[in-house]
């Protein structure tokens, strides 16, 4: 892994070492080509978010909403997501992630709107032909507290927006 500008390794932005991975400030490492969360806190708490947005959309499609309503800060994100789950009309879910930049724009935004730093990269790993990939590396004192802040940010999104629809 690399940042492609300076070819020196990424650095943690809460304590400069190169061994971020075992500093204990990584909230998360995203692999931006082949939408992976590759290490870090969130990496095992990642299923939770996949789940929220199933669970937000499957609820949504039994209703019989679309999803042009009220998701506050986010809205612009999710209702992207939304229309770009191409099985929800037949009431399947299970796909959430199908286009994985704007889920992991979603993700990206949530970390930092936790409190997350990014490392500014640009950050490369470099593979063999057609393998190398992107990466954005996310860093705070305290990562548990981030994936937390970000699952309830999320959360309160679909609360508020439920609420909105419900006294419609
Ligand atoms: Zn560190």
């Amino acid at each position: 892994m690399r940042n492609e500008d300076t070819n020196k390794s990424p650095v943690c932005t809460i304590c400069g070492t190169e061994d971020f991975s075992d500093c204990g400030h990584l909230v998360a490492d995203l692999d931006v080509t082949f939408f992976e969360c590759e290490g870090g806190a969130l990496s095992d708490k990642f299923h939770d978010f996949v789940d929220i947005l199933e669970t937000a959309f499957s609820s949504s499609v039994n209703q019989g909403q679309n999803f042009q309503t009220n998701f506050g800060f986010y809205q612009a994100h999710i209702n992207e997501l939304w229309r770009s789950v191409d099985n929800h009309a037949e009431g399947g879910s299970e796909d959430v992630v199908g286009d994985g930049s704007i889920f992991f724009g979603l993700i990206a935004t949530l970390l930092l709107d936790a409190g997350a730093n990014e490392y500014l990269g640009p950050v490369v790993i470099d593979g063999g032909p057609g393998c190398s990939s992107a990466c954005r590396l996310f860093f705070s004192e305290a990562p548990e507290n981030t994936v937390t802040e970000m699952y309830n940010l999320l959360a309160t999104t679909f609360t508020n927006a439920t609420a909105a629809t419900s006294s419609n």
